[in-house]
């Protein structure tokens, strides 16, 4: 791999929290992406909403598919800039290894439960996967992944949560939402190039597939899309070249087009942005600004799709509808749980802090096994 000076490189490192000999053939960042694929909890996206609940389709994003799609344009990316692309793919496989079950609704429903105890952020929750909660190893809890794929998973931390982070691991990964930076326009730190690649990634996965996921469910149409300037400027185009397509493959290939568009406008707007700062590593890319970016054009395209979805697609009856159910199997599994803790798995009964250990069961949860923990525990069948 030929890395520009600012990636994060491999024999570079700051390491894992219990040092190990390195791997006679592996980089640090491939023994990460490893570690994730293996992991309990990435087989468990499989089997948990992205918009769609999982049962609803056979061909809807779940969690799973969303992550290898924010890899490959992760990567592709990378490549291009001369980013490290095996933490770039390390990155976007565990990013959402901490969501709840049923999307947004889940974790909003959870954060609620456990208002008094600390709440529930997805972003600190996926972390907690890869540092305390998967159990793989025989001398310590978690993957024991390296600092900078633990920076790039934990993408947002409130201030008291990093407060709490940073008293046991200090300098360590939390440290940037606390210190507070003059230079950049935003109040944290940065991450390294990788990180924030993802980050933008996978902005630019969910857009472009829940376009796709919500013509293909009926909510929203291609008609309504002509008013997206995004979708619609490539839709022309693509009717300029193929006047007579229609239906699928003229949604497939505007969307390919867009995606394309955007891989290619972050990519030169990031030279330009590197070009321009010049940072000789990574610590001077973590003293600024996001350096990986969208040009002021497509950022404004890209909010308006955003708007879009939010109020067309997010926002339909149809999945609302969805998520007063899933808000109410997460509360009463909270509740059953927080009254007859031996009613979960003996390694969460037993666990000292009891509402931590009932939110990390839950959010460990697929879909469909909540939902049946929910019927069996209330005798009530909601979303099956
Ligand atoms: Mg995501």
């Amino acid at each position: 791999m030929n890395l520009a000076p600012y990636a994060c490189h491999p024999t570079h490192s700051r390491g894992r929290r219990h040092p190990e000999p390195a791997a006679p053939t592996r980089t640090e960042f491939q023994r990460d992406r490893d570690r994730i694929v293996h992991s309990t909890a990435f087989r468990r996206l499989v089997y948990k909403t992205q918009v769609f609940l999982n049962h609803e389709g056979d061909l809807f994003r779940t969690r799973l598919t969303h992550s290898l799609e924010v890899a490959q344009l992760g990567r592709s990316i990378a490549r291009a800039l001369r980013l490290n692309e095996d933490l770039v793919e390390a990155i976007a496989l565990a990013h959402d290894l901490g969501h709840t079950p049923f999307g947004h609704a889940g974790q909003d429903a959870l954060n609620a439960c456990m208002a008094d105890h600390g709440g529930f952020e997805h972003n600190l929750q996926s972390l907690r996967v890869v540092d305390s909660l998967e159990e793989r190893y025989p001398l310590y809890n978690g993957l024991n992944l390296s600092f900078e794929t633990r920076e790039g998973i934990l993408k947002h931390c409130a201030p008291r949560n990093a407060r709490r982070l940073e008293a046991r691991e200090p300098g360590g990964v939390a440290q940037r939402f606390l210190a507070r930076n003059e230079a950049a326009a935003s109040h944290v730190l940065q991450p390294g190039l990788e990180a924030q690649l993802v980050n933008l990634a996978d902005e630019i996965a969910y857009n472009a597939h829940d376009i796709d996921d919500g013509v293909r469910s009926g909510l929203i149409t291609l008609t309504q899309l002509e008013d997206v300037p995004l979708f619609d400027d490539f839709r022309r185009q693509t009717l300029a070249d193929h006047p007579l397509l229609q239906g699928r493959r003229l949604l497939f290939e505007t969307i390919r087009r867009m995606l394309s568009a955007q891989v290619y406008d972050v990519i030169a707007a990031t030279r330009q942005a590197l070009d321009v700062a010049q940072p000789a590593d990574v610590a001077a890319v973590r003293g600024q600004a996001a350096l990986v970016q969208f040009s002021a054009p497509m950022r404004t395209q890209s909010q308006q799709l955003k708007r879009f979805l939010l109020q067309n697609l997010y926002r339909h009856a149809q999945v609302t509808q969805t998520t007063v159910q899933a808000q109410r199997i997460v509360h009463d599994l909270f509740a059953a749980y927080r009254a007859t803790p031996a009613e979960m798995k003996p390694a969460f009964a037993s666990q000292t802090n009891q509402p931590r250990a009932v939110a990390d069961y839950i959010a460990g949860m697929t879909d469909r096994f909540a939902a049946r923990e929910h019927e069996r525990l209330t005798g009530l069948r909601l979303l099956g």
